[in-house]
């Protein structure tokens, strides 16, 4: 069995508000230890093929997939291999299940592009996931996803949402599969082997940045309670010590 890290939320500069490489989010990558991470750019899965070859030389573990623009709100498209047209959400999710993907609601209830908690709720047969760790959205609203994956049994990913290659890695899913290969973490998420976690990128100057960051802790204690106990007291202890034993790197690990 492997624990792996993953950043399930990530936008190449296939995605037109991006300008990130490949290889610097593959470096980016290695470099804050992370096991692997899906590629989701904007509705087109145009980078997935250079992303796979690539990332096999480097041995990242990339997941392919795209972030869907339905008209409800975005959904992430994981393991999907044909591009997925826009549209209403049930036809989104319809297309996604179709190709064996996994669909996770991204950023859910966020005003603007986040789906909202009735249309959701409507449509819970074909949601695979909830994101409920993206450093984007405000404390309450990381909290909010959270909750509404606890209540329907949904698996809970984190993802960095990353558009800058600072952000990658800030928000990460805990996924405990059987190997490397995609067909086992494919298994894996569907099976719910997850945890997400997720730590608000240093704050710039701009003062959203700074009242998130102060404000994070109010989602993070009712998320560390959906953990095993174990992993509880292990990333309380990392979270406290944290700052004063370990490096930044190592402490970004939890
Ligand atoms: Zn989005
Ligand atoms: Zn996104």
């Amino acid at each position: 069995m492997e624990t792996l890290r993953l950043d399930l939320h990530n936008h190449s500069r296939v995605s037109r508000d991006s300008k990130l490489s490949i290889d610097d989010m593959i470096a980016q990558a290695k470099a804050r230890q992370l096991d692997g991470f899906a590629l989701t750019d904007h509705d087109s899965i145009a980078g997935n093929a250079e992303a796979l070859q690539k990332a096999e030389r480097e041995d990242v573990l990339l997941i392919p997939g795209c972030e869907v623009s339905s008209r409800e709100g975005h959904v992430l498209a994981l393991f999907v291999t044909r591009p997925i047209k826009t549209g209403p959400l049930p036809q989104v999710l319809a297309d996604i299940r179709d190709q064996d993907g996994i669909a996770v609601i991204s950023h859910p209830l966020r005003k603007g592009g986040g789906v909202p908690r009735r249309v959701l709720e409507d449509h819970l047969d074909m949601i695979d996931g909830i994101e409920v760790y993206n450093p984007d959205n405000t404390p309450f609203g990381n909290r909010a996803g959270w909750r509404i994956a606890r209540r329907h049994g949904k698996f809970q990913t984190g993802g960095s949402d990353t558009h800058f290659i600072q952000n990658m890695g800030h928000g990460v899913t805990v996924v405990r599969s059987q190997s490397r290969s995609l067909e086992s973490v494919r298994a894996a998420l569907a099976a719910g082997q997850t945890s997400a976690w997720g730590k608000h990128a240093p704050p710039c100057s701009c003062a959203r940045c700074r009242v998130y960051y102060l404000l994070e802790p109010i989602g993070r204690s009712q998320r560390f309670q959906a953990l095993p106990a174990s992993e509880y007291v292990l990333r309380q202890a990392n979270r406290m010590f944290g700052r004063l034993f370990f490096s930044a790197g190592r402490a970004m690990r939890w």
